[in-house]
């Protein structure tokens, strides 16, 4: 191996790595065919270590210095609905013109195969001199945000000091990102025959006045100068008897993108006024599930937004790092997705940032790819990090 990374062919071993990968397809909690090829990746590649945790995530160890850095990159994709919308096959990883096409390219197994690689190259190249280096690909983020890196972290007992999400950047910088939750708000009605409706009471009808109240509050939001929240009214259900009858309840959902003051006091806040003078209810919306290890997961939907400031010595380290791999002037950049900064940053208080191979516009998106010279830099740059800090 180590042979081979001397005549420079680490490259092609990298495409073709991310390639394999792609061609396993593996939606949240069916993850394990993409696990085990990652972890005989590592194997292959000379990991000090490796562990698992019961999310299924894959945390390769190299190096056993004083100062830990945990790389973070997730390995499961959403599903592919309409095969024959795309012009070349989701699981053909294909690579037309300098991109490679596929589900999961830029979210986010592009990055995630340079993050395995970076590990290989850093073990050569003296980055891991003084560092523990965590290379952690992290299951069912798409369904769990977070979850699979918390239990990588927590069950591993990991104490990392510094950590770097690999979500798509198109390398950029990232700084940050906005929080996510998802809210329920309940109506109930009293049920009645549909062709006597003065009988009954309509949940539908009490929701309307409260779905009225969400779309001013996202005219708010949207009108808020910089880096601001926003809510959408994303699904809505109802429980009648049959369809000639009274609904007797009504669910609404309501995803809300939040900024770092927009916290769980404040968000409790909006929602109580949401619903003031009704007798409707709110909830945070849970999603429970078992992972590939058989194990119960659950994700309660308020996920922090988090930041790095500018000047912290996480960011300048980057920007160093990045000025001697790509020989330019760094961008910086948030992302108004979620990832698993909400765990690193959000709940453990980990100095977090962002830098990754892939376009983020292209996350879920039919026709997905990732610039090949994206993943060949993200691996460089990664590889190269531990040096500045
Ligand atoms: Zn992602």
């Amino acid at each position: 191996m180590w042979e081979a990374f001397m005549k420079g062919t680490w490259q092609d071993d990298l495409i073709t790595f991310t390639q394999d990968i792609v061609r396993i397809p593996g939606c949240s909690t069916q993850e394990k065919a993409v696990a085990q090829r990652i972890r005989q990746e590592m194997e292959r590649l000379g990991y000090d270590k490796i562990l698992t945790d019961s999310s299924g995530s894959i945390t390769g160890v190299l190096g056993n210095g004083p100062y830990h850095i945990f790389f973070d990159s997730h390995m499961d994709t959403v599903q592919v609905t309409d095969e024959s919308a795309w012009t070349y096959p989701p699981f053909g990883a294909e690579i037309h013109n300098g991109r490679l096409y596929g589900r999961g390219a830029s979210d986010m197994k592009g990055a995630l195969a340079a993050s395995v690689y970076a590990g290989a190259l850093m073990k050569e190249n003296g980055s891991l001199e003084g560092k523990t280096v965590y290379i952690c690909c992290s299951a069912i983020e798409e369904d769990y945000d977070g979850e699979g890196t918390w239990r990588a972290i927590t069950e591993n007992r990991l104490k990392p000091d510094v950590a770097v999400i690999c979500e798509p950047t198109h390398l950029k910088i990232s700084l940050g990102q906005r929080g996510r939750s998802v809210f329920l708000i309940h109506t109930k009605g009293v049920s009645a025959h549909g062709a006597a409706p003065e009988k009954g009471v309509n949940a539908i009808y009490k929701m309307a006045e409260i779905i009225e109240r969400v779309r001013a509050l996202s005219d708010r939001l949207m009108s808020r100068e910089g880096w601001h929240g926003s809510i959408a009214a994303s699904r809505i259900e109802s429980t009648a008897v049959s369809v000639n009858a009274v609904p007797d309840s009504c669910t609404l959902y309501l995803d809300r993108r939040t900024t770092v003051e927009e916290n769980e006091e404040y968000l409790a806040g909006e929602m109580d006024e949401l619903i003031k003078g009704t007798d409707a209810s709110w909830e945070v919306y849970e999603v429970e599930g078992t992972s590939y290890m058989g194990a119960a997961v659950r994700l309660h939907s308020l996920l922090p937004a988090w930041e790095l400031p500018g000047e912290h010595p996480l960011a300048l380290a980057a920007e160093k790092c990045f000025r001697e791999v790509l020989g330019r002037e760094p961008e910086t950049c948030r992302w108004d997705f979620s990832t698993n900064g909400v765990t690193t940053a959000g709940r453990l208080g980990i100095p977090t940032l962002g830098f990754g191979a892939g376009i983020e516009k292209m996350a879920h998106q039919t026709d997905e790819y990732c610039p090949v010279e994206d993943l060949i830099k993200a691996c460089e740059f990664y590889s190269r990090l531990p040096q500045y800090l």
